[in-house]
Protein backbone atom coordinates (compact mmCIF):
# COMPACT_ATOMS: atom_id res chain seq x y z
CA UNK A 1 0.00 0.00 0.00
CA UNK A 2 0.94 3.31 -0.74
CA UNK A 3 2.21 5.41 2.34
CA UNK A 4 0.42 8.94 2.62
CA UNK A 5 2.22 11.46 4.98
CA UNK A 6 0.56 14.82 5.42
CA UNK A 7 1.54 18.38 5.53
CA UNK A 8 0.83 21.67 6.39
CA UNK A 9 -1.80 23.90 4.24
CA UNK A 10 0.75 26.53 5.11
CA UNK A 11 3.91 25.93 3.54
CA UNK A 12 5.66 24.40 6.32
CA UNK A 13 7.66 21.57 4.17
CA UNK A 14 7.88 18.68 7.62
CA UNK A 15 6.13 15.75 6.08
CA UNK A 16 4.79 13.31 9.12
CA UNK A 17 3.59 10.07 9.61
CA UNK A 18 -0.41 10.18 10.06
CA UNK A 19 0.28 8.84 13.63
CA UNK A 20 2.38 12.35 14.38
CA UNK A 21 -0.28 14.52 12.62
CA UNK A 22 -2.42 12.89 14.82
CA UNK A 23 -0.93 14.05 18.31
CA UNK A 24 0.64 17.50 16.70
CA UNK A 25 -3.09 18.37 15.99
CA UNK A 26 -2.03 21.45 14.18
CA UNK A 27 0.77 21.90 12.30
CA UNK A 28 3.61 24.43 13.30
CA UNK A 29 2.81 27.28 11.08
CA UNK A 30 -0.95 27.27 11.93
CA UNK A 31 -1.60 25.57 9.13
CA UNK A 32 -3.97 22.12 8.97
CA UNK A 33 -2.74 18.97 7.83
CA UNK A 34 -3.56 17.53 4.55
CA UNK A 35 -2.48 14.21 3.08
CA UNK A 36 0.24 14.52 0.31
CA UNK A 37 -2.52 12.55 -1.79
CA UNK A 38 -6.22 11.25 -1.73
CA UNK A 39 -6.08 7.74 -1.52
CA UNK A 40 -8.66 5.91 -4.34
CA UNK A 41 -10.70 2.91 -2.61
CA UNK A 42 -9.10 -0.19 -3.45
CA UNK A 43 -12.19 -2.58 -2.91
CA UNK A 44 -14.99 -2.54 -5.04
CA UNK A 45 -18.32 -1.07 -3.74
CA UNK A 46 -20.11 -4.21 -4.53
CA UNK A 47 -17.67 -5.51 -1.87
CA UNK A 48 -17.42 -2.93 0.80
CA UNK A 49 -21.39 -3.67 1.01
CA UNK A 50 -21.04 -7.11 2.05
CA UNK A 51 -19.10 -5.66 5.36
CA UNK A 52 -20.14 -4.54 8.49
CA UNK A 53 -19.33 -0.80 9.45
CA UNK A 54 -16.40 -1.85 11.49
CA UNK A 55 -14.52 -3.94 8.47
CA UNK A 56 -15.53 -1.34 6.29
CA UNK A 57 -14.03 1.47 8.28
CA UNK A 58 -10.79 -0.04 8.33
CA UNK A 59 -10.63 -0.65 4.44
CA UNK A 60 -11.26 3.02 4.17
CA UNK A 61 -9.06 4.62 7.09
CA UNK A 62 -6.27 2.35 6.14
CA UNK A 63 -5.91 3.73 3.21
CA UNK A 64 -5.26 7.20 5.09
CA UNK A 65 -3.53 5.85 8.40
CA UNK A 66 -0.78 3.88 6.53
CA UNK A 67 1.51 3.72 9.65
CA UNK A 68 -0.95 2.08 11.42
CA UNK A 69 -0.43 -1.61 11.26
CA UNK A 70 -3.52 -3.87 10.63
CA UNK A 71 -3.77 -5.37 14.30
CA UNK A 72 -3.55 -1.33 15.94
CA UNK A 73 -6.09 0.26 13.96
CA UNK A 74 -8.52 -2.70 13.96
CA UNK A 75 -8.01 -2.55 17.62
CA UNK A 76 -8.80 0.49 17.68
CA UNK A 77 -12.20 0.41 15.84
CA UNK A 78 -13.47 -2.51 17.75
CA UNK A 79 -12.69 -0.37 20.70
CA UNK A 80 -14.72 2.30 19.04
CA UNK A 81 -17.72 0.82 17.33
CA UNK A 82 -19.13 -1.30 20.31
CA UNK A 83 -21.92 -1.08 22.23
CA UNK A 84 -21.39 2.28 22.95
CA UNK A 85 -23.45 2.43 20.06
CA UNK A 86 -27.17 1.43 20.72
CA UNK A 87 -27.49 0.24 17.10
CA UNK A 88 -25.71 -2.47 15.61
CA UNK A 89 -26.09 -0.60 12.18
CA UNK A 90 -23.68 2.01 14.00
CA UNK A 91 -24.96 4.50 11.11
CA UNK A 92 -27.97 3.22 10.32
CA UNK A 93 -30.06 5.07 6.84
CA UNK A 94 -34.16 6.02 7.52
CA UNK A 95 -35.78 7.60 4.48
CA UNK A 96 -38.23 10.52 5.09
CA UNK A 97 -40.51 12.25 2.50
CA UNK A 98 -37.84 11.30 -1.00
CA UNK A 99 -34.34 11.56 1.02
CA UNK A 100 -32.62 9.23 2.66
CA UNK A 101 -31.48 10.19 6.67
CA UNK A 102 -28.14 8.81 7.72
CA UNK A 103 -27.79 9.03 11.81
CA UNK A 104 -25.24 9.67 12.73
CA UNK A 105 -26.11 10.43 16.39
CA UNK A 106 -26.75 6.87 18.24
CA UNK A 107 -23.10 6.80 19.63
CA UNK A 108 -22.59 7.50 23.48
CA UNK A 109 -23.40 11.75 23.45
CA UNK A 110 -26.16 11.49 20.33
CA UNK A 111 -24.49 13.59 17.94
CA UNK A 112 -22.32 13.00 15.21
CA UNK A 113 -19.06 13.69 16.87
CA UNK A 114 -19.34 10.53 18.51
CA UNK A 115 -18.96 8.98 14.77
CA UNK A 116 -14.86 10.28 15.06
CA UNK A 117 -14.23 10.49 19.11
CA UNK A 118 -15.33 7.42 19.89
CA UNK A 119 -12.13 6.08 17.66
CA UNK A 120 -10.05 9.31 18.50
CA UNK A 121 -8.92 8.51 21.75
CA UNK A 122 -7.52 5.17 20.36
CA UNK A 123 -5.46 6.64 17.34
CA UNK A 124 -4.15 9.00 19.63
CA UNK A 125 -3.03 6.74 22.50
CA UNK A 126 -1.68 4.06 19.55
CA UNK A 127 -0.20 7.20 18.27
CA UNK A 128 1.68 7.85 21.30
CA UNK A 129 2.94 4.49 21.92
CA UNK A 130 4.07 4.04 18.36
CA UNK A 131 6.42 7.31 18.75
CA UNK A 132 7.92 6.68 22.27
CA UNK A 133 6.27 9.91 23.21
CA UNK A 134 6.59 9.92 26.81
CA UNK A 135 4.48 13.23 27.67
CA UNK A 136 0.90 13.19 29.04
CA UNK A 137 -1.27 14.80 26.08
CA UNK A 138 -3.49 17.32 26.81
CA UNK A 139 -6.37 17.69 24.76
CA UNK A 140 -7.46 21.45 24.38
CA UNK A 141 -10.92 21.50 23.05
CA UNK A 142 -13.16 24.79 21.69
CA UNK A 143 -17.04 23.20 21.00
CA UNK A 144 -20.14 25.19 19.80
CA UNK A 145 -21.76 22.37 22.16
CA UNK A 146 -21.14 18.63 20.85
CA UNK A 147 -17.65 18.35 20.07
CA UNK A 148 -17.37 18.56 24.10
CA UNK A 149 -19.04 16.28 24.97
CA UNK A 150 -17.99 13.93 22.52
CA UNK A 151 -14.51 14.21 23.82
CA UNK A 152 -15.06 14.12 26.90
CA UNK A 153 -16.75 10.63 26.86
CA UNK A 154 -14.15 9.54 24.71
CA UNK A 155 -10.83 10.96 26.80
CA UNK A 156 -12.45 10.62 29.76
CA UNK A 157 -9.88 8.53 32.34
CA UNK A 158 -7.79 7.26 29.52
CA UNK A 159 -4.59 6.57 30.93
CA UNK A 160 -1.64 9.33 29.59
CA UNK A 161 -4.30 12.31 28.99
CA UNK A 162 -6.55 14.80 30.48
CA UNK A 163 -8.95 17.09 28.37
CA UNK A 164 -10.26 20.70 29.26
CA UNK A 165 -13.48 21.95 27.03
CA UNK A 166 -13.96 25.64 26.37
CA UNK A 167 -17.70 26.33 25.77
CA UNK A 168 -19.20 29.40 24.86
CA UNK A 169 -21.67 29.87 28.28
CA UNK A 170 -24.49 31.25 26.97
CA UNK A 171 -24.43 29.85 23.38
CA UNK A 172 -25.16 26.06 23.96
CA UNK A 173 -28.59 24.43 24.48
CA UNK A 174 -29.97 23.54 27.93
CA UNK A 175 -29.13 19.78 27.39
CA UNK A 176 -25.70 20.15 25.51
CA UNK A 177 -24.73 21.93 28.67
CA UNK A 178 -25.70 19.80 31.36
CA UNK A 179 -24.43 17.14 29.47
CA UNK A 180 -20.91 18.82 29.77
CA UNK A 181 -20.73 19.68 33.66
CA UNK A 182 -21.99 16.54 34.56
CA UNK A 183 -19.07 14.66 33.52
CA UNK A 184 -16.87 12.54 35.33
CA UNK A 185 -12.91 11.69 35.33
CA UNK A 186 -10.22 12.94 37.27
CA UNK A 187 -8.44 14.31 34.04
CA UNK A 188 -11.08 16.19 32.89
CA UNK A 189 -12.14 19.95 32.72
CA UNK A 190 -14.98 22.02 31.72
CA UNK A 191 -15.30 25.34 31.16
CA UNK A 192 -17.76 28.37 30.43
CA UNK A 193 -15.90 31.00 28.63
CA UNK A 194 -18.01 34.54 28.20
CA UNK A 195 -18.32 34.74 24.49
CA UNK A 196 -18.90 32.84 21.39
CA UNK A 197 -17.65 29.60 20.08
CA UNK A 198 -15.63 31.69 17.54
CA UNK A 199 -13.69 33.07 20.42
CA UNK A 200 -13.05 29.91 21.93
CA UNK A 201 -11.86 28.47 19.00
CA UNK A 202 -9.89 31.61 18.52
CA UNK A 203 -8.50 31.07 21.57
CA UNK A 204 -7.38 27.42 21.66
CA UNK A 205 -5.35 28.05 18.11
CA UNK A 206 -3.46 31.47 20.16
CA UNK A 207 -2.49 28.45 23.10
CA UNK A 208 -1.70 26.09 20.21
CA UNK A 209 0.84 28.67 18.71
CA UNK A 210 2.23 29.46 21.80
CA UNK A 211 6.03 28.09 21.42
CA UNK A 212 7.13 29.73 24.98
CA UNK A 213 3.51 27.96 26.70
CA UNK A 214 4.58 24.67 25.08
CA UNK A 215 8.39 24.89 26.43
CA UNK A 216 6.86 25.75 29.56
CA UNK A 217 4.91 22.64 29.44
CA UNK A 218 7.24 20.00 28.23
CA UNK A 219 9.46 20.84 31.09
CA UNK A 220 6.21 19.97 33.14
CA UNK A 221 5.93 16.64 31.25
CA UNK A 222 2.84 17.57 28.92
CA UNK A 223 2.02 17.70 25.26
CA UNK A 224 -0.89 19.91 23.51
CA UNK A 225 -3.40 18.22 21.04
CA UNK A 226 -6.67 18.43 19.42
CA UNK A 227 -9.76 16.81 19.40
CA UNK A 228 -11.53 19.76 16.64
CA UNK A 229 -12.02 18.73 13.13
CA UNK A 230 -8.61 20.95 12.74
CA UNK A 231 -6.95 16.86 13.58
CA UNK A 232 -6.62 14.72 10.50
CA UNK A 233 -7.78 12.43 12.93
CA UNK A 234 -11.45 13.47 13.43
CA UNK A 235 -11.75 13.60 9.33
CA UNK A 236 -10.75 10.28 8.69
CA UNK A 237 -13.42 8.62 10.50
CA UNK A 238 -15.86 10.66 8.86
CA UNK A 239 -15.03 9.49 5.44
CA UNK A 240 -15.87 5.93 6.54
CA UNK A 241 -19.78 7.01 6.52
CA UNK A 242 -20.48 8.28 3.11
CA UNK A 243 -19.30 5.30 1.82
CA UNK A 244 -20.81 3.07 3.90
CA UNK A 245 -24.03 4.73 3.39
CA UNK A 246 -23.58 4.51 -0.34
CA UNK A 247 -23.33 0.95 -0.23
CA UNK A 248 -26.00 0.05 2.31
CA UNK A 249 -28.35 2.14 -0.46
CA UNK A 250 -26.54 -0.20 -3.40
CA UNK A 251 -27.25 -3.73 -0.82
CA UNK A 252 -30.57 -2.72 -0.54
CA UNK A 253 -30.78 -2.30 -4.50
CA UNK A 254 -32.05 1.59 -4.06
CA UNK A 255 -28.96 2.59 -6.46
CA UNK A 256 -27.05 0.62 -9.18
CA UNK A 257 -23.71 0.07 -8.79
CA UNK A 258 -21.72 3.46 -10.08
CA UNK A 259 -25.32 5.77 -9.93
CA UNK A 260 -24.33 8.81 -8.55
CA UNK A 261 -25.83 10.10 -4.94
CA UNK A 262 -25.72 13.99 -3.30
CA UNK A 263 -24.58 14.21 -0.60
CA UNK A 264 -26.26 17.30 1.41
CA UNK A 265 -24.53 18.17 4.67
CA UNK A 266 -25.69 20.80 8.00
CA UNK A 267 -22.28 22.56 8.15
CA UNK A 268 -20.68 24.45 11.12
CA UNK A 269 -16.57 23.81 10.94
CA UNK A 270 -16.91 22.77 7.30
CA UNK A 271 -15.50 19.25 8.50
CA UNK A 272 -18.19 16.54 8.00
CA UNK A 273 -18.43 17.99 4.46
CA UNK A 274 -15.18 17.91 3.96
CA UNK A 275 -14.94 14.32 5.00
CA UNK A 276 -17.39 13.82 2.01
CA UNK A 277 -15.16 15.67 -0.08
CA UNK A 278 -12.65 13.49 0.88
CA UNK A 279 -15.35 10.94 -0.34
CA UNK A 280 -15.90 11.39 -3.59
CA UNK A 281 -12.20 12.20 -4.31
CA UNK A 282 -11.55 8.54 -3.27
CA UNK A 283 -14.16 7.56 -5.66
CA UNK A 284 -17.38 7.13 -4.75
CA UNK A 285 -19.93 8.64 -7.14
CA UNK A 286 -20.97 11.86 -5.50
CA UNK A 287 -22.46 14.45 -7.58
CA UNK A 288 -23.07 17.93 -5.20
CA UNK A 289 -21.94 18.21 -2.09
CA UNK A 290 -24.62 20.40 -0.84
CA UNK A 291 -23.67 22.61 1.67
CA UNK A 292 -26.33 24.14 4.62
CA UNK A 293 -25.76 26.75 6.76
CA UNK A 294 -28.27 28.46 9.33
CA UNK A 295 -28.44 32.50 9.89
CA UNK A 296 -24.77 32.05 10.00
CA UNK A 297 -24.20 31.70 6.10
CA UNK A 298 -20.93 33.01 6.09
CA UNK A 299 -20.38 29.68 3.79
CA UNK A 300 -23.23 30.36 1.67
CA UNK A 301 -22.14 33.62 0.53
CA UNK A 302 -18.81 32.51 0.13
CA UNK A 303 -20.06 30.15 -2.78
CA UNK A 304 -21.74 32.39 -3.89
CA UNK A 305 -19.66 35.39 -4.75
CA UNK A 306 -16.38 33.75 -3.54
CA UNK A 307 -15.51 36.37 -1.04
CA UNK A 308 -15.33 34.53 2.76
CA UNK A 309 -16.21 37.63 5.11
CA UNK A 310 -16.35 36.97 8.62
CA UNK A 311 -17.42 40.73 9.35
CA UNK A 312 -21.08 40.19 10.13
CA UNK A 313 -23.42 40.04 12.94
CA UNK A 314 -23.30 36.81 14.73
CA UNK A 315 -26.13 35.00 15.80
CA UNK A 316 -27.45 32.43 18.38
CA UNK A 317 -29.77 30.51 16.71
CA UNK A 318 -31.56 27.09 17.55
CA UNK A 319 -28.69 24.79 15.97
CA UNK A 320 -26.28 26.10 18.20
CA UNK A 321 -23.75 23.49 16.56
CA UNK A 322 -23.69 25.64 13.15
CA UNK A 323 -23.11 29.22 15.00
CA UNK A 324 -19.96 29.60 13.19
CA UNK A 325 -18.13 32.58 11.03
CA UNK A 326 -14.46 31.16 11.21
CA UNK A 327 -15.05 27.68 9.74
CA UNK A 328 -11.79 26.45 10.26
CA UNK A 329 -11.77 23.33 7.71
CA UNK A 330 -12.50 25.28 4.89
CA UNK A 331 -8.93 26.05 5.09
CA UNK A 332 -7.94 22.66 3.54
CA UNK A 333 -10.47 22.98 0.34
CA UNK A 334 -8.90 25.83 0.23
CA UNK A 335 -5.43 24.53 -0.40
CA UNK A 336 -7.50 22.22 -2.89
CA UNK A 337 -8.82 24.69 -4.72
CA UNK A 338 -5.56 26.75 -4.70
CA UNK A 339 -3.74 23.46 -7.03
CA UNK A 340 -2.28 22.47 -3.66
CA UNK A 341 -0.11 25.90 -3.47
CA UNK A 342 0.71 26.12 -0.01
CA UNK A 343 1.91 29.80 -0.03
CA UNK A 344 -1.24 31.18 -1.40
CA UNK A 345 -3.59 29.32 0.91
CA UNK A 346 -1.55 31.27 4.03
CA UNK A 347 -1.73 34.15 2.42
CA UNK A 348 -5.87 33.98 2.08
CA UNK A 349 -5.34 32.69 6.00
CA UNK A 350 -3.66 35.70 6.70
CA UNK A 351 -6.38 38.17 4.69
CA UNK A 352 -8.82 36.17 6.73
CA UNK A 353 -6.89 37.23 10.56
CA UNK A 354 -5.83 40.24 9.76
CA UNK A 355 -8.97 41.96 7.98
CA UNK A 356 -11.68 38.97 8.07
CA UNK A 357 -12.07 37.99 4.47
CA UNK A 358 -10.63 37.49 1.64
CA UNK A 359 -11.18 36.94 -1.99
CA UNK A 360 -10.72 33.93 -4.17
CA UNK A 361 -9.61 34.01 -7.77
CA UNK A 362 -12.01 32.92 -10.36
CA UNK A 363 -9.86 30.07 -11.43
CA UNK A 364 -10.16 29.13 -8.39
CA UNK A 365 -14.19 29.60 -7.68
CA UNK A 366 -14.11 27.19 -10.69
CA UNK A 367 -12.78 24.19 -8.37
CA UNK A 368 -16.07 24.93 -5.93
CA UNK A 369 -18.15 23.85 -8.61
CA UNK A 370 -18.87 20.42 -6.94
CA UNK A 371 -20.83 22.14 -3.97
CA UNK A 372 -24.06 23.91 -4.06
CA UNK A 373 -24.87 26.53 -1.00
CA UNK A 374 -27.58 27.11 0.96
CA UNK A 375 -28.99 28.14 4.39
CA UNK A 376 -32.42 27.98 6.05
CA UNK A 377 -33.20 30.68 8.82
CA UNK A 378 -34.97 29.97 11.95
CA UNK A 379 -39.17 29.93 11.03
CA UNK A 380 -37.88 27.84 7.91
CA UNK A 381 -35.55 25.21 9.89
CA UNK A 382 -38.35 25.40 12.74
CA UNK A 383 -41.29 24.76 10.11
CA UNK A 384 -39.34 21.96 8.39
CA UNK A 385 -39.50 19.73 11.79
CA UNK A 386 -42.87 20.29 11.74
CA UNK A 387 -43.48 19.20 7.86
CA UNK A 388 -41.45 15.80 8.11
CA UNK A 389 -43.09 14.72 11.37
CA UNK A 390 -46.85 15.68 9.86
CA UNK A 391 -45.85 14.27 6.42
CA UNK A 392 -44.27 10.92 7.90
CA UNK A 393 -43.72 11.34 11.46
CA UNK A 394 -40.06 11.12 11.37
CA UNK A 395 -38.67 13.57 13.83
CA UNK A 396 -35.81 15.11 12.96
CA UNK A 397 -33.52 17.64 15.07
CA UNK A 398 -32.69 20.93 14.29
CA UNK A 399 -29.53 20.85 12.56
CA UNK A 400 -30.88 18.07 10.61
CA UNK A 401 -33.72 20.25 9.41
CA UNK A 402 -31.48 23.23 7.87
CA UNK A 403 -30.06 20.42 6.03
CA UNK A 404 -33.26 19.21 5.10
CA UNK A 405 -34.94 22.14 4.27
CA UNK A 406 -31.28 23.53 1.99
CA UNK A 407 -31.84 19.73 0.17
CA UNK A 408 -35.65 20.46 -0.72
CA UNK A 409 -34.86 24.09 -2.16
CA UNK A 410 -32.07 22.73 -4.02
CA UNK A 411 -34.31 19.67 -5.43
CA UNK A 412 -36.90 22.38 -6.50
CA UNK A 413 -34.62 24.94 -7.46
CA UNK A 414 -32.33 22.27 -9.82
CA UNK A 415 -34.92 19.85 -10.87
CA UNK A 416 -31.86 17.15 -10.20
CA UNK A 417 -33.55 13.99 -8.86
CA UNK A 418 -30.31 12.26 -7.68
CA UNK A 419 -31.10 10.67 -4.41
CA UNK A 420 -29.86 12.36 -1.57
CA UNK A 421 -28.25 11.43 1.67
CA UNK A 422 -28.59 13.78 4.27
CA UNK A 423 -25.94 13.93 7.30
CA UNK A 424 -28.70 13.35 10.03
CA UNK A 425 -26.36 15.32 13.09
CA UNK A 426 -27.91 15.20 15.66
CA UNK A 427 -30.91 13.60 18.26
CA UNK A 428 -34.23 15.19 18.58
CA UNK A 429 -33.59 14.77 22.14
CA UNK A 430 -30.75 16.60 22.13
CA UNK A 431 -32.68 19.69 21.06
CA UNK A 432 -36.21 18.79 22.87
CA UNK A 433 -37.27 21.93 23.26
CA UNK A 434 -36.77 23.39 20.04
CA UNK A 435 -38.43 20.42 18.24
CA UNK A 436 -40.91 19.97 20.72
CA UNK A 437 -41.66 23.69 19.67
CA UNK A 438 -41.30 23.00 16.29
CA UNK A 439 -43.85 20.98 16.27
CA UNK A 440 -46.35 22.84 18.57
CA UNK A 441 -45.56 25.59 20.69
CA UNK A 442 -48.05 24.63 23.20
CA UNK A 443 -44.90 22.24 24.33
CA UNK A 444 -43.04 25.52 25.76
CA UNK A 445 -45.62 25.27 29.00
CA UNK A 446 -43.38 22.32 30.08
CA UNK A 447 -39.95 21.57 31.25
CA UNK A 448 -37.10 19.81 29.68
CA UNK A 449 -38.03 16.64 31.21
CA UNK A 450 -41.17 16.78 30.85
CA UNK A 451 -40.50 17.20 26.82
CA UNK A 452 -38.32 14.74 26.99
CA UNK A 453 -41.25 12.09 27.71
CA UNK A 454 -43.36 13.60 24.99
CA UNK A 455 -41.26 13.32 22.40
CA UNK A 456 -40.41 9.77 23.48
CA UNK A 457 -44.16 9.22 22.87
CA UNK A 458 -44.44 11.11 19.71
CA UNK A 459 -41.53 9.90 17.48
CA UNK A 460 -42.23 6.17 18.94
CA UNK A 461 -38.39 5.75 20.00
CA UNK A 462 -36.67 4.77 22.71
CA UNK A 463 -35.14 7.59 25.27
CA UNK A 464 -31.29 7.51 24.85
CA UNK A 465 -29.37 6.45 27.52
CA UNK A 466 -27.37 9.83 27.42
CA UNK A 467 -30.46 11.44 28.23
CA UNK A 468 -30.91 9.27 30.86
CA UNK A 469 -27.89 9.57 32.83
CA UNK A 470 -28.11 13.64 33.20
CA UNK A 471 -31.39 13.45 34.35
CA UNK A 472 -30.13 13.00 38.24
CA UNK A 473 -26.57 13.50 37.19
CA UNK A 474 -24.98 16.28 39.75
CA UNK A 475 -22.87 19.16 38.26
CA UNK A 476 -19.01 18.84 38.54
CA UNK A 477 -17.55 21.78 36.46
CA UNK A 478 -18.50 25.14 37.43
CA UNK A 479 -16.02 27.42 36.49
CA UNK A 480 -16.12 30.39 33.84
CA UNK A 481 -13.85 33.05 32.34
CA UNK A 482 -12.94 35.35 30.11
CA UNK A 483 -11.65 35.02 26.49
CA UNK A 484 -8.22 36.50 27.92
CA UNK A 485 -8.02 33.71 31.00
CA UNK A 486 -8.08 30.69 28.98
CA UNK A 487 -4.23 30.33 29.01
CA UNK A 488 -4.44 30.85 33.11
CA UNK A 489 -7.21 28.30 33.37
CA UNK A 490 -4.97 25.77 31.55
CA UNK A 491 -2.11 26.28 33.66
CA UNK A 492 -4.31 25.95 36.58
CA UNK A 493 -5.57 22.44 35.93
CA UNK A 494 -1.77 21.43 35.09
CA UNK A 495 0.09 22.47 38.68
C1 LIG B 1 -20.70 19.87 14.86
C2 LIG B 1 -22.07 19.79 14.37
C3 LIG B 1 -22.42 20.23 13.09
C4 LIG B 1 -21.41 20.91 12.17
O1 LIG B 1 -20.43 20.02 11.72
P1 LIG B 1 -19.08 20.57 11.11
O2 LIG B 1 -18.23 19.39 10.87
O3 LIG B 1 -18.49 21.47 12.19
O4 LIG B 1 -19.41 21.34 9.89
C5 LIG B 1 -23.72 20.05 12.66
N1 LIG B 1 -24.65 19.48 13.46
C6 LIG B 1 -24.35 19.05 14.69
C7 LIG B 1 -25.43 18.45 15.51
C8 LIG B 1 -23.06 19.16 15.19
O5 LIG B 1 -22.78 18.72 16.42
Amino acid sequence: MKEVTYSSTRGDSARLTASMAILKGLAADGGLFVPDSIPALDKSLKELAEMDYQGLAYEVMKLFLTDYTEDELKKCIAAAYDSKFDTEEIAPLSESCGSYYLELYHGATIAFKDMALSLLPHLMTTAAKKNGLDKEIVILTATSGDTGKAALAGFADVPGTRIVVFYPKSGVSPIQEKQMVTQRGANTMVVGIHGNFDDAQTGVKKIFGDAGFAAELDKKGFVFSSANSINIGRLVPQICYYVYAYTRLLKEGRIADGEEINVCVPTGNFGNILAAFYAKNMGLPVKKLICASNTNKVLFDFFESGTYDRNREFHVTTSPSMDILISSNLERLIYYIAGCDADRCAELMRELSSDGKYTIKDSEKAGLSDFYGGYADEKETSEQIARIYSESGYVIDTHTAVASYVCDQYKAKTGDKTPVVIASTASPYKFTRSVMNSIDPEYDKKTDFELIDDLAKLSNTAIPQAIEDIRTAPVLHKTECDIDEMKQVIEGFLK
